[in-house]
């Protein structure tokens, strides 16, 4: 279960002061919508003052019983007025109700959509360091869940918890001014019963919380069992796994009991305690309505807004939790859009570096961020020229790889230089230098989509034309073709599923499109069948064509044609040279070479 999601197992996060700074920067995502946010608050204190008018004047149509002559329509004493008056409040409290919510959807929709386009963006334009870092699936699981908990709290928490705010605010204000009494005795007991169902609930919901992850782990030994049957069998473990789960289900019977007492217990203070402090707050009051202190209708007002204080109180209450919730969620997001990236242009016409494609490594030395201490590559030197092609060998885990990595610079050497047309990589703007290169990967990634989509991946504006064209020289063609739908056929989980032969050639066919002038081959140490082998092999001719291509070797083919080949073990070049020349040299490459041992791997 990726870190990030927050199910009913965890815990809230712990909130530090951090936390709540970093949530807040996303106001920053709200300021474009400052306007829409104005209007919703005001929209929504007026709803707020409106749902007031209720038991206001609920509470004057109750003194309307007591009044000694109703008069006009206009006098709030006359039963009717009162009725339309509440009507009128009822119709405005209904549009107000409306345009808060459009509005704060609108608000929110607004904002979620620039923050998942932009945490979408962030992790597209971050360095790759980011990603040796974090786990992917926590990541998505970050823009969804808690960009959905901010969701909740933007459209609906948010706004209730400011309406609550107001509601007790009005409702303190009310109950004072009818009587300050009333309202010391009211404020001696309703709160002490507030905070003990507060402090019941919270004890209830733990318990049932702990009896659900009872239940799922009980679930996961079922799963595991019945999943594993033959397993399960074949060791004898059919009483070691009945222990198990009877251990677990005892464990839920135990917690569903315990909540069981604190519920039944709950329940009797609800009866004595709510019932008993609203009792007390009537019989208070209607003593005070029999020694002429106060009147029916105040007391039916005060009651009703003592009823609206304690809501509004509960509703708050359940409210932080989601706000708590909420917080942690933003500040994990905050984090990935606070993320280093790195300089991609997106701005304007690109202009083309139109290199050549002369390349040289010039004692490089790298460690990963993750794992310092191992120096995968250690004073690295080798140059390649225009047009030729170098062969990288070496056990697995040498560091072929990380050279690749950083021609890319998707890391930069820690010490060291690494030239293209004599300047210094991170001399040239990065974009431009990446569409100078291709890679065709060991793994191929098929995109969901069509075929044509997939090889439209090495250059989306390219024509049918050219991308018909690529695939033809990537000898993909004949295949593409059997396909009932041709181009249009959809690759992946609801398409065709293509052999690895036939994924290679699509991703040749990728790197043709984009027709760079330094390619980085890193081929597939799994074996093709002897035709497929075959295409593919001419397939990459056509492809290294005129263009410096750096192979990560695992075919003697390939070796032999290499204008060098470079020897790595453990992050160093332990020889270099033509085929023939390290052949001559009878070193390791030329053992490795005879006896066809694990250097390709
Ligand atoms: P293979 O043939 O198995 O692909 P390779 O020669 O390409 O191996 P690299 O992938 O370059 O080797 O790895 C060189 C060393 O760097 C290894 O020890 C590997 O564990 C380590 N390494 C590779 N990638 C990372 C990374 N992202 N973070 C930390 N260490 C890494």
């Amino acid at each position: 279960m990726p870190k990030a999601t927050f199910n009913h197992k965890e815990k809230p996060p712990k909130l530090t002061k951090e936390s709540y700074k970093k949530a807040l920067r996303v106001f920053r995502y709200i300021t474009p919508y400052k306007g829409l946010f104005i209007v919703g608050m005001i929209f929504l204190t007026l709803s707020s003052i409106t749902t007031m008018g209720f038991p206001y004047l609920l509470g004057k149509l109750f003194g309307t019983s007591t009044a000694d002559s109703p008069s006009s329509l206009m006098d709030l004493t006359n039963a009717n007025a009162v009725f339309v008056l509440l009507f009128v409040v009822f119709i405005a409290n209904a549009i107000f109700s409306f345009f808060r919510i459009y509005l704060f959807t609108n608000l929110t929709e607004n904002v979620l959509r620039d923050l998942r386009q932009d945490s979408f963006r962030i992790l597209n334009f971050s360095k790759i360091s980011f990603y040796d870092k974090s786990k992917v699936g926590e990541l998505s699981s970050r823009i969804a869940t808690d960009i959905n908990q901010l969701q909740d709290l933007l459209t609906t928490t948010l706004a209730e918890f400011i309406r609550q705010w107001i509601t007790i605010l009005i409702s303190i204000l009310v109950i004072a001014s009818i009587s300050l009494k009333l309202m010391g005795i009211m404020l001696a007991v309703v709160p002490v019963v507030l905070v003990m169902t507060i402090v019941f609930g919270k004890k209830v919901k733990k318990l049932s919380m702990e009896a659900q992850n009872a239940a799922a782990d009980s679930n996961v030994i079922l799963n595991e069992a019945l999943s594993a049957i033959k397993n399960v069998k074949a060791f004898t473990n059919e009483l070691f796994e009945l222990t198990r789960y009877r251990e677990k289900t005892n464990r839920i019977k135990e917690l569903a009991m315990k909540g069981a007492i604190w519920r039944g217990l709950f329940a009797g203070f609800i009866i004595i305690g709510l019932f008993g402090a609203t009792t007390m707050v009537i019989w208070q009051g209607i003593l005070m309505v029999q020694s002429g202190e106060m009147n029916t209708e105040q007391l039916i007002t005060f009651i009703l807004f003592t009823g609206m204080l304690a809501v509004s109180f509960g509703g708050i209450g359940t409210m932080m939790g989601t706000i708590q919730k909420s917080i942690g969620a933003t500040e994990r997001l905050m984090d990935i859009l606070e993320n280093e990236v790195e300089s991609i242009f997106t701005a304007g016409e690109l202009t083309p570096l139109q290199l050549t494609g002369d390349i040289v490594f010039d004692n490089v030395s790298f460690e990963y961020e993750t794992r310092q201490d191992v120096n995968v590559l250690k004073g690295v030197c080798f140059s390649i020229q225009s047009g030729q092609t170098l062969a990288i060998v070496g056990p697995s885990g040498a560091g072929k790889s990380t050279i690749t990595s950083l021609l890319f610079r998707f890391y930069d050497p820690s010490s060291g230089e690494i030239r293209v047309d004599g300047k210094s990589l991170s001399s040239y703007e990065l974009t431009a230098l990446r569409k100078e290169m291709a890679i065709v990967p060991q793994e191929v990634q098929m995109f969901a989509g069509t075929i044509r989509e997939n090889i439209a991946y090495g250059r989306p504006e390219a024509s049918f034309e050219d991308i018909q064209k690529a695939a033809e020289q990537a000898n993909a063609m004949e295949f593409i073709q059997q396909f009932p739908d041709g181009f249009d056929s959809l690759v992946g989980d609801r398409g065709i599923q293509l052999s690895g032969g036939q994924k290679q050639r699509i991703a040749i066919a990728r790197a043709l499109l984009k027709n760079p002038t330094i390619l980085v081959l890193d081929e597939a140490t799994s074996s093709l069948d002897s035709e497929s082998e075959k295409l593919v092999q001419e397939a990459l001719v056509n492809l290294m064509k005129n263009r410096t291509s750096i192979v990560i070797a695992h075919r003697l083919s390939t070796i032999r044609n290499a204008n060098k080949i470079v020897v790595l073990n453990k992050g160093e070049i332990v020889e270099s040279g033509t085929h023939g020349e390290l052949l001559e040299v009878n070193g390791l490459y030329a053992r490795l070479s005879n006896t066809q041992q694990e250097i390709f791997a």
